[in-house]
């Protein structure tokens, strides 16, 4: 299955002069870099999804948002739907963020509710999931991430589960400079495909893809994808330095198997 990496700019980019310099930089390296056979999207705050979009013009570089709402229009003041990112040209939405759980209180119920409007909409969502330090002290982290999915995927078809992307972001190692082992990544991703295999039967279970996020740097990222066995790479704060985002690019380009 062809490998993905993800760039979530988070609340980035403040002016326009920020964000031009940032397209041009990122376009350069790309250009310069040896990527072939993988797909790389980049998540740019709401407000410039539209200029992300009409300044991309490589074929294998999509956009995507980095929350929606579960409805459509209406009285909901602040919020943005699928359907506004998906009528820019935004192809992908990430759901479910732990800063979207920690600082909003996001449940696995209002992440079901998003992934669901999402698909309605043609865009696939980017399900992040993953226990925090104290679940992972306490033993607890496969419950914790079992209930994610098997929450977050309530009442989905197993047409439309095929399309999920699953990012495995241990809470703990979201902005932290902290890696887990690759046997440690390896465990939940099949422990995610056993769920997705009992629920959807094995070809569906297959064609879910789970990636890593977490402190994703060029130094670790063999490491944490292609040791742990993993389909790609969710990179926060390294996606904002597009040559060190193009570099683990690479590097996930080089070692698919
Ligand atoms: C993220 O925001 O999804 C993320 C993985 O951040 P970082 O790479 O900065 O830890």
């Amino acid at each position: 299955m062809q490998k993905i990496i993800i760039g979530n700019l988070k609340m980035n980019l403040l002016t326009i002069a920020e964000r031009d310099q940032y397209l041009e930089s990122f376009k350069k390296e790309l250009k310069k870099s040896k990527i072939s056979d993988l797909d790389v999207v980049l998540c740019p705050p709401a407000v410039h999804v539209e200029n992300f979009v009409k300044k991309n013009k490589t074929k294998n570089v999509a956009i995507g948002g980095q929350n929606i709402f579960w409805e459509d229009r209406g009285s909901y003041t602040g919020e943005i739907s699928a359907a506004m990112l998906k009528n820019l040209g935004a192809q992908y939405v990430i759901v479910g963020h732990s800063e979207r759980r920690k600082y909003f209180s996001e449940t696995n119920v209002d992440a079901n509710a998003k992934i669901k409007n999402a698909l309605k909409n043609g865009l696939v969502p980017i399900y992040c999931v993953g226990e925090t330090k104290e679940d992972r002290e306490a033993g607890n982290e496969s419950q914790v991430i079992a209930e994610q999915i098997v929450e977050g995927f309530a009442d989905i078809s197993s047409a439309k589960a095929a399309s999920i992307v699953v990012a495995y972001e241990p809470v703990w190692a979201v902005g932290s400079d902290v890696i887990p082992k690759s046997d440690e990544i390896m465990q939940v991703k099949i422990l995610l495909k056993r769920i997705f295999a009992d629920a959807y039967g094995i070809t569906v279970a297959e064609k879910i893809k789970v990636l890593y996020g977490g402190s994703v740097k060029a130094a670790s990222a063999k490491q944490v994808c292609t040791d742990a066995g993993m389909d790609g790479v969710l990179v926060g704060r390294e996606s904002l330095i597009p040559n060190e985002f193009i570099k683990i690019a690479e590097i996930i380009n080089a070692n698919q198997f």
